[in-house]
């Protein structure tokens, strides 16, 4: 744990009593604050008590005693309004802040010089942050990983001059963070979402900027408007990533999975990991690249551990083979877009789809119908999507992921093709049939090991 002594021997209030929320209880209380914690939902409540914190109603408070608002990053800080704590906050005139902002000072206090890497972007967060954190660790190196990413940054090692911290930021995070200052800091993408929660594409964009202008050295992907607007703002120095042709000065550049440096020279070829499949992931690839050069890694080290790279669950992960057929589980693809990226990334797809859909369905992967040799339906998209389907590609209506796993099973034991695969990447929430998309994923898999034994 990195406990937390920014406000000792003062008083603070918290909101947001989730796993991160807990454990920024748990740092400030080992740090010497004294803090009032709340969760408007009883559940969290009540799970807070259980693990023996007092929680006290931040609406019966005395505002004018606290020091600061300590937040979770997933209360509504301006959009669509703001929480109600935050508006006592503001009226009580104290700063409004983040678990992140806690480690950051706490950096700054004990090991300012600490290797700190924080990841952001609308897309490919967690892979890069797991890639980075993969490749450092099978160097060697002492490497603690986490935010938005698996652990709460604060249950994370304190900082110390020879370990590094690779931390996944969400903007909403980043939002609570005024003094964010990564010694490397990666912006690898911008594209429209959230923007419930954050007002307008300018605004998102705006916080993800901040993080890049915190940073001793910026590694961006310029392959969108707004990132390259980022990536040409930045005073300090940068390294730009592009995914296509043509390198960028002092940049890295992939092309058809190679990643080449800024004198031309191959750093990287990615074709034949499993794991770092499709365009998506040659950006995500490259900009881990540049980071751990920046923390002088060799390239060995570098090819070793790409090569070496598990991959994340539920992110076209290889679940296993049967003969000629490979089957994989995409079932964080939650949209039409995700799913994209899957049917990019493969030929001759069993592909199951379905569940809840979400707004303009699976109309925009027409193009890519082509690499399908079939589809199998699921959970209440299944009569939009079979409109879709129809005359193009086609199809089966299973029902359930059994069925439809079972089905594309047997299909693909009798497909000629050279290398058949299994997909499910269901361009859709799972709600209609699962608890979430962790589940849907863990189901397939666990039916997939027993049909290929
Ligand atoms: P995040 O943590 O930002 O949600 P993940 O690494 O978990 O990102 O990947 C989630 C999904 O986003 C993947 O399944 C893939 O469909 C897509 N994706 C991953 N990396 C990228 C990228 N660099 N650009 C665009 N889409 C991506």
């Amino acid at each position: 744990m990195t406990p937390a002594t920014t406000f000792s021997g003062r008083k603070v209030a918290l909101f947001g009593l989730g796993g991160s929320g807990l454990a920024t209880l748990r740092a400030l209380q080992a740090g010497g604050a004294d803090v009032l914690a709340w969760d408007d939902s009883p559940e969290s409540a009540a799970r807070a008590r259980a693990q023996g914190f007092t929680v006290s109603d931040l609406h019966d408070a005395d505002w004018s005693e606290f020091a600061a608002l300590i937040l979770a990053p997933g209360v509504p800080l301006t959009h669509p309004v703001p929480h109600w704590t935050v508006d006592k906050a503001k009226a009580a005139g104290i700063e409004i802040i983040g678990d992140i902002e806690l480690f950051c000072r706490e950096r700054a206090r004990i090991a300012p010089q600490a290797p700190f890497v924080a990841i952001t972007g609308t897309n490919g967060k967690s892979t890069t942050t797991a890639l980075v954190a993969h490749i450092l660790a099978r160097a060697g190196r002492d490497v603690q990983m986490g935010g938005n990413i698996g652990t709460a940054i604060l249950s994370l090692a304190p900082p110390a001059p020879e370990r590094i911290h690779v931390i996944e930021l969400s903007s909403f995070q980043i939002d609570l963070t005024p003094s964010l200052d990564p010694g490397v800091g990666v912006l690898l993408n911008i594209t429209p979402d959230h923007l419930d929660r954050h007002g307008t594409l300018e605004r998102y964009a705006g916080i993800k900027a901040r993080l890049i202008a915190g940073s001793d050295l910026a590694v961006v992907g310029i392959d969108d408007a707004p990132s390259r607007a980022i990536a040409e703002a930045v005073v300090g120095p940068v390294v730009r990533v592009h995914v296509g042709a043509e390198t960028p000065d002092g940049g890295l550049s992939a092309r058809d999975g190679l990643v080449v440096g800024a004198d031309g020279r191959p750093l990287a070829d990615l074709n034949g990991i499993g794991t770092l499949r499709g365009a998506h992931n040659w950006q995500n690839a490259a900009v881990a690249i540049a980071v751990v050069r920046a923390l002088s890694l060799d390239a060995d080290a570098i090819l070793a551990g790409l090569k070496t790279f598990p991959g994340l669950p539920h992110r076209m992960e290889e679940v296993g083979r049967r003969d000629r057929v490979l089957f994989v589980n995409d079932s964080k693809a939650t949209n039409a877009d995700s799913t994209e990226k899957a049917l990019t990334a493969f030929h001759d797809i069993h592909w199951i789809l379905g569940g809840k859909a979400k707004a303009g369905g699976i109309e925009s992967l027409v193009p890519l119908f082509g690499r399908v040799a079939h589809a199998y339906l699921i959970g209440a998209a299944s009569d939009a999507f079979a409109a879709t389907l129809d005359g193009r590609v086609p199809y089966t209506r299973c029902g359930t992921l059994d069925v439809a796993t079972a089905k594309a099973a047997e299909a693909t034991a009798s497909s000629g093709a050279a290398e058949p695969v299994v997909l499910l990447s269901p361009a859709c929430a799972s709600y209609d049939q699962f608890r979430s998309f962790e589940d849907r994923g863990d189901q397939f898999r666990a039916r997939v090991r027993t049909l290929i034994g």
